[in-house]
């Protein structure tokens, strides 16, 4: 059932219209600078695909079609993801057709019940599960507590199911454009869906990658970060060779940036396995990445450093004397 909108903003800011630039300093949104949201921001991508970053929450992706448009994520809020739709509506009146959620979160899903009920909303089978689950999330971003009733950490889940979800690959014939969705494995969340437009080079990435920050695994969904690196592997690997990679909270990042994103999350594990290896405990790890506890306070970035999720991955398959096994069992 599609829950009722409330808290739509009257604040209207302008939208600007600018040319995306994937090369260059890649930018973390941060939702404290200047004491503001940033203002809605609609960057051309070329050949009918946009990218609406800015306001509260999630990057959001647009291609307007043939016949229809097809968007990528919602704003945090409705009222955010309303102003995407005006400016939407701006460009074309051709009506938003399909809509499909990178993965499971909150904070790209929240908006979604701005999207006209005929839309067809699409996400993965294990997204689907995990929303039916009503896991919660991590604040994916430093945005102030305030616009979450829930606190600083996590945020209220949407009360609503897609009609449409899949595993593996997904492709789709959006008039005269393929735009093919892949679930590759567990990543970020068990359930993570890269969508990519094979003709130009583009995928929209999810929350696969946080620029100048670790990654986030959400552990509670299934989240692994070896699968992390498996599943930006295949990216960097992929043909047609994907050239602009959009992350949900940053701007785009090029082939080079990804790389190296990857390879620091690989010597990250690679340390903490040597560490695991010499019998090293997790605050033996947390002392080595010098990790404190930050305080839970908007403002702050407050999941656990990939050091730890690590650690813990590793820990917990390497150590399955602590659960119950077969061998005891047989005593
Ligand atoms: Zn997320």
């Amino acid at each position: 059932m599609r829950k009722t909108t409330i808290g739509f903003l009257l604040l209207c800011a302008a939208a600007l219209i600018s040319i995306g630039s994937p090369s260059g300093s890649s930018q973390v949104f941060n939702y404290f600078e200047g004491g503001r949201k940033p203002d809605l921001e609609i960057v051309k991508m070329g050949g009918g695909l946009y990218l609406a970053k800015g306001e509260w929450g999630a990057n959001v992706g647009f291609f307007v079609g043939d016949d229809g448009v097809f968007v990528i994520d919602s704003k945090t809020t409705a009222g955010a993801t309303r102003k995407v739709v005006k400016e939407i509506r701006k460009i074309t009146s051709k009506p938003i057709t399909k809509v499909a959620f990178t993965h499971s979160d909150s904070d790209c899903f929240n908006g979604y019940d701005v999207y006209p009920a005929t839309a067809e909303i699409i996400c993965s089978l294990r997204s689907r599960q995990e929303l039916a689950k009503g896991l919660w999330t991590f604040l994916e971003m430093n945005a102030p507590s305030d616009i979450y009733s829930s606190g600083p950490t996590s945020m209220p889940m949407p009360d609503f199911l897609p009609a449409v979800s899949f595993g593996g690959q997904l492709n789709l014939w959006f008039g005269s454009e393929t735009i093919e969705l892949f679930q590759y494995g567990s990543a970020h969340t068990s359930g993570d869906v890269v969508i990519r437009f094979p003709a130009r080079g583009v995928a929209f990435i999810g929350d696969l990658v946080f620029v100048h920050h670790d990654p986030l695994i959400q552990r509670h969904k299934g989240g692994y970060s070896f699968g992390l690196v498996t599943t930006l592997s295949i990216l960097l690997k992929a043909q047609p060779e994907i050239r602009t990679f959009i992350p949900s909270h940053a701007d785009p990042i090029d082939r080079d940036e990804l790389g190296a994103i990857v390879r620091s999350i690989e010597e990250i594990q690679a340390k903490v396995l040597a560490m695991v290896d010499e019998g090293k405990t997790l605050d033996d790890v947390k002392k080595a990445f010098q990790i404190s506890e930050a305080p839970k306070a908007a403002g702050n970035w407050v999941w656990p450093r990939l050091a730890e999720t690590v650690y813990q991955e590793l820990t917990e398959r390497r150590m399955p004397e602590k659960m119950p096994t077969i061998e005891r069992r047989d005593r």
